[in-house]
């Protein structure tokens, strides 16, 4: 069965890319970002872009995947480009329903997986109305036509809040990752628990001010939290 290209997403910069490692090259994806392919025993490993293309035969093979790293500011390119074209970041044009596809896909995991599962997070990303077709989609991993519909519907309701839509969403993961990067890294135990302060906050609050993001020194969309 050939591999599936699961996701793009974040990772410690200090991972390796899987195809290079089994080459023998320890090349680790400096730019905090991978892509994920599902291998025949469904695990699923990180790739560096290039070697992701390289790997299913052609970027094509990356369409139609959630992409949680969309709101980065942060990405130069692909720490493991080597040749030029391999790190630069080009969008690979979607047909429609595989872009709404992806969507409702990574909408539906950022409500009941990516950020409601982040420790201590506001209750109210959890979405119960939303279990069955997730329960469904972990079995499967098809999103079938209908529920790509009702969850686009969900995310674009009036009544859905601003901070539960699409965008503050991805801010929250982003913001979360790099806080946590930032404290993994931090030697002072002052600077930790004041780290650890915000990211509670932003957990709590699914917001960030401006003078937390600069004071925390983490890089995020320029408008993020702005709702
Ligand atoms: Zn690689």
């Amino acid at each position: 069965m050939p591999l599936i290209a699961d996701r793009k997403d974040f990772v410690d910069p200090d991972t390796c890319c899987y195809r290079c490692v089994m080459n023998g090259n320890n090349r680790m994806l400096s730019s905090g970002v991978a892509f994920f392919l599902k291998h025949d025993d469904g695990i699923v490993h990180p790739y560096g872009p290039h070697c992701a293309a390289e790997t299913l035969g052609g970027r094509d093979g990356l369409k139609g995947i959630p992409d949680f790293t969309a709101r980065d500011v942060d990405q130069p390119g692909g720490g493991e480009s080597g040749g030029g074209a391999g790190g630069s970041e080009v969008p690979v044009p979607q047909d429609a329903a595989l872009r709404d596809a992806a969507i409702a896909k990574r909408y539906l995991l950022l409500r009941m997986e990516k950020v409601a599962n982040i420790p201590g997070i506001n209750p109210m990303v959890r979405y119960q109305p939303l279990q069955t077709i997730y329960q469904d989609f972990l079995r499967t991993g098809i999103l079938e036509p209908a529920d790509v519909t009702h969850i686009l519907a969900i995310e674009r309701k009036v009544t859905t809040p601003t901070n539960l839509k699409t965008n503050n969403l991805l801010d929250v993961y982003t913001a979360e990752t790099k806080l946590t990067r930032r404290i993994k890294e931090s030697i002072s135990p002052k600077d930790k628990s004041y780290l650890e302060g915000i990211r509670l906050w932003l957990r709590e609050k699914l917001r960030l001010s401006a003078k937390q993001i600069a004071s925390a020194k983490i890089k995020i969309h320029s408008s993020a939290f702005e709702n």
